[in-house]
């Protein structure tokens, strides 16, 4: 038997590790290290449950594990064969048990494509990976596709940048396969850095070779043998394992010169950024990695042609390249048969905020809103309290309220609402929310985080600011509203870089939605 006990950055947090440790203390005193096998793996995604770990075979889903419940767990499950109720998921309403993993809702709802080995697998084993298929989709692009078919491939599943621009994927990787050069780079953006936003760390955590296995197919595609993870070094968990996994990915000839006897070589290097948001930036993150301040440069020319050191550079993030081995192996008509017209393949989620299932979760694109809260995400955790809002792709997104609570969440449904998919951060909020406060929050993360090269973001946002503060301290006047739109349309017009074209995007959200709370703040002086 197998028990899978969650060590995402959550279930750590909540003690995993000692419950862990007391779990294979326990199994070794009562004489089963032989028959139990206790494996460590990543996110295993419902992060609110935290610590959790699941029995297979059977699939017997334990929940919110302390150290204390370990002897009960070993003696009446592995010993007597009776799993033990009390530490079982329980259906909030009814308190059902639902024993096994697969029919709770929160789990039942998912469809699995970069999350596909979550929960599955020891993220430091590559032999674990290479069990449930992995790097079967690099033998193929090595040694039956062309890269002109990968690049095909990729373009036939209709797969775009997870990071938040939703740029086509193979597009991009022609124009870089097409741009002469002997020297071209593969980068993947793990820079991560929206509040709430957890979908990136936890893939690296959990299935850091799915990351490996993406980028050396893009670089075979466009012919590059070199490359770096952009990894923010708030995320230790995730550049140990990553680490581990470029270590092992060479060991095994994956990595690095002539990789399965194929001729073809591909090196990849981590480097750490120091937390800056606007390194997320495609830009600003080549110039990081170049030694440089990260700071946006004007685009064209597009890294695609001049990126890192002024070579064709393919970027994309985590949740991208997690994308690429199984639209390989399946095909690229496989995963355009997965979600909208315009939008295909799956989304991963970070879903936090007022919501009782916080965790991470992954859905066919054109999921509503309301699936992903209510079935998936068990709805308000405090029963008086209303939905209200959601706020969708971080401080360059939006709110959208609760008329949008049917929206199929793709590209274009979700700009119509007034916000962007962005990276996947989904902060739900109640109806003890204030609006005006929240969209001065993220004002307040912009005006931190803008890196000061253009006046309209510096100056802009932080003049946004202030009227917020004004606003929110009971200060405000009603000519303020119209300055605050005036501005956000200056700033948008005018930035140079994403981060302030759609740093107002929140207030302008806030404004459309909820403009009664402004005026509330305003004429109440409160
Ligand atoms: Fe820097 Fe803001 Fe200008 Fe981007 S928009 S370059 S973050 S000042």
């Amino acid at each position: 038997q197998h028990l899978l006990i969650c060590g995402g950055t959550g279930c750590h947090a909540a003690g995993s590790a000692d419950v862990r440790t007391a779990l294979q203390n326990e199994i070794k005193k009562q004489g089963l290290a032989d028959e139990v096998a206790v494996v460590e793996t990543g996110c295993n995604g419902f992060c609110a449950m935290g610590p959790v770990a699941v029995v297979y075979p059977g699939g017997t889903f334990y929940v919110s594990l302390t150290i204390d419940d370990v002897p009960e767990l070993v003696q009446e499950h592995f010993l007597k064969g009776r799993p033990v109720e009390r530490l079982m998921y329980k259906e909030p309403a009814s308190k059902d048990i639902i024993p096994d993993m697969k029919d709770i809702p929160f789990f039942a709802h998912q469809q699995l494509i970069a999350l596909r080995n979550r929960g599955l697998l020891d993220a430091e084993s590559i032999d674990e990976y290479i069990a449930r298929d992995g790097y079967r989709a690099l033998a193929k692009a090595l040694t039956e596709m062309s890269p002109q078919d990968i690049v095909n491939e990729v373009k036939k599943s209709g797969l775009r940048g997870r990071g938040g621009g939703g740029f086509p994927t193979g597009l991009k990787w022609e124009f870089c396969q097409r741009t002469p050069g002997e020297i071209k780079y593969v980068l993947c953006n793990a820079d991560e850095g929206d509040p709430g936003a957890f979908m990136d760390r936890s893939i690296l955590e959990a299935d850091p070779h799915s990351v490996i296995e993406g980028m050396t197919i893009a670089a075979k595609a466009i012919g590059a043998h070199h490359g770096f993870v952009y990894c923010r070094a708030e995320y230790p968990l995730a550049i140990e394992r990553l680490k581990l996994a470029i270590e092992k990915a060479t060991e095994y000839g994956l990595l690095g010169d002539n990789i399965l006897d194929t001729g073809f070589s591909f090196n990849l290097q981590i480097y750490q950024g120091a937390g800056a948001f606007v390194c997320g930036e495609e830009t600003a993150l080549m110039r990081s990695i170049e030694g440089k301040r990260g700071m946006p440069r004007p685009r064209p020319p597009f890294p695609a042609v001049k990126g890192l050191y002024d070579k064709p550079t393919v970027l994309n993030n985590v949740e991208t390249w997690a994308n690429v081995a199984p639209i390989i192996i399946k095909g690229g008509d496989w995963y355009a048969s997965i979600g909208t017209a315009g939008s295909k393949g799956t989304k991963v989620f970070a879903l936090t905020g007022h919501v009782n299932n916080i965790g991470l979760v992954e859905v066919p694109m054109g999921t509503s809103l309301r699936t992903i809260i209510y079935d998936i995400g068990g709805g308000m955790p405090k029963k008086h309290r209303k939905f209200k809002a959601v706020q969708l792709g971080g401080p360059s997104g939006g709110c959208v309220p609760e008329q949008y609570l049917d929206l199929p969440c793709d590209y274009e449904e979700i700009i119509k609402a007034g916000a962007i998919m962005g990276s996947g951060g989904m902060i739900v909020m109640d109806d003890s929310t204030c609006m005006v406060d929240m969209a001065r929050f993220f004002m307040e993360f912009v005006q931190d985080e803008s890196c000061g090269k253009c006046t309209p973001c510096r100056e802009g946002t932080r003049r946004m600011l202030q009227i917020l503060e004004k606003i929110c301290e009971g200060r405000g006047e009603m000519s303020d509203l119209d300055l605050l739109e005036e501005l956000a349309a200056m700033i948008k017009d005018s930035a140079l870089c994403g981060l302030g074209q759609t740093g107002p995007n929140p207030v302008l959200s806030t404004l459309r939605y909820f403009r009664d709370e402004y005026v509330a703040h305003i004429v109440d002086k409160k």
